[in-house]
């Protein structure tokens, strides 16, 4: 296999050579390249973030087949809280060290755009220096539906009051084909990119992401991260890239996922998106075995503490509170330095 991949040697990786990538089975000489294109970037830094996840609702109206965490409003076990219940949370995470929030939830029309408001304003009032990842591009659609206002008009007043990025979820496979079974109700892929879109040029920085190992084909996979390179070109607002495995869980859908899928998956990641800065591979999702791995695949950062994350642990993920000392040293194990960066990079 042809070892340097890498933009300037040959010009940008082009879909058919991706697919290929992808679909070969020399996948040392894939992570090598990889590997060769994050060090080219990061040199031995690193990154991890000390922070802590509100989900302030598991109640939504969508009910993705795919989903572990979602629940109808009324069904057991289904909650949501208060603004007043975010700042109480947000105190604790704050007096443990967190530095950033992510705050995300279901898809839940009787919430009005006050309330998502007043949820940040309340981890404000906990800390004014605590940096704000919230909102899925879909629950900003789902704001700008119930409200009436326009989607830059939503982006424009959680800014005001206290967001600093939106996180990458919602993205799934771009594939309609795929989507239509797995997320049937929720944004289209092109109105997933549009809202993306949008939010680059209100100036929120974003991540984006690709749930894998369910129904899609290799060419699903080369076709989203194309779509995500393309609009990158364009607008440049997004951070990173976070390729997310899917597990079962609860869900209707079977899990293809495997290591060595994860292993391609980041590799190529890292090597298509060239124009993406970093590769966020958290550990709540891979593990803190195959992240380490993963660093040396492409991937420069191992996502947060990530205290009280909810929907990995709703699709099988085991829980474990991890220490910014744990992060260090899972950094440290993998032959890496450890820098400790919020969402938006602030080292
Ligand atoms: S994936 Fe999101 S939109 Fe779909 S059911 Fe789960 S919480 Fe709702």
């Amino acid at each position: 296999m042809e070892k340097n991949f890498q933009r300037g040697a040959y010009g940008r990786i082009d879909k058919s050579r991706a697919l290929d990538l992808l679909k070969s089975g020399d996948i040392l000489s894939l992570g090598e390249a990889a590997n060769g294109a994050r060090a080219a970037r990061h040199g031995s830094k690193a990154y991890y973030a000390v922070n802590a996840a509100v989900t302030y609702s598991n109640i939504c109206e969508v009910l993705c087949p795919i989903c572990s965490f979602s629940r109808r409003a009324g069904q057991e076990g289904a909650y949501r809280l208060s603004p007043e219940d975010v700042y109480q949370r947000t105190m604790k995470f704050k007096a443990m060290g967190a530095d950033e929030i992510h705050i995300i939830g279901g898809m839940d029309s009787k919430l009005g755009l006050d309330y998502y408001l007043d949820v940040l304003r309340a981890v404000k009032r906990a800390g004014s220096e605590l940096n704000i990842v919230a909102y899925t591009v879909s629950e900003c659609s789902l704001m700008s539906k119930v409200s009436g206002k326009t989607l830059e008009e939503v982006y424009g007043l959680l800014k005001s009051a206290g967001l600093g990025a939106i996180p990458g979820g919602g993205a799934e496979i771009f594939s309609d084909a795929v989507r239509r079974r797995i997320t049937p109700d929720k944004l289209s892929a092109g109105e997933w990119l549009e809202a993306m879109r949008k939010a680059h040029h209100c100036g929120i920085r974003t991540n984006a992401t690709m749930l894998y190992g369910h129904i899609e084909e290799p060419e699903d996979v080369v076709d989203h991260l194309f779509r995500l390179r393309d609009l990158q070109d364009e607008t440049g607002g997004f951070k990173a890239f976070v390729p997310l495995p899917f597990r079962r869980g609860a869900s209707r859908i079977e899990s293809k996922a495997s290591g060595v899928y994860d292993l391609k998956i980041c590799a190529l990641s890292r090597l298509v998106l060239d124009n993406f800065e970093h590769i966020r591979v958290p550990s709540t999702h891979f593990g803190d075995r195959m992240a380490q791995i993963l660093l040396n695949f492409g991937a420069d950062d191992v996502g947060g503490t990530h205290w009280c994350e909810e929907v990995a642990v709703a699709a099988g993920m085991e829980r474990k509170e991890r220490t910014e000392a744990h992060m260090r040293s899972l950094i440290a194990g993998a032959g890496f330095e450890p820098f400790r960066a919020n969402s938006n990079y602030a080292v």
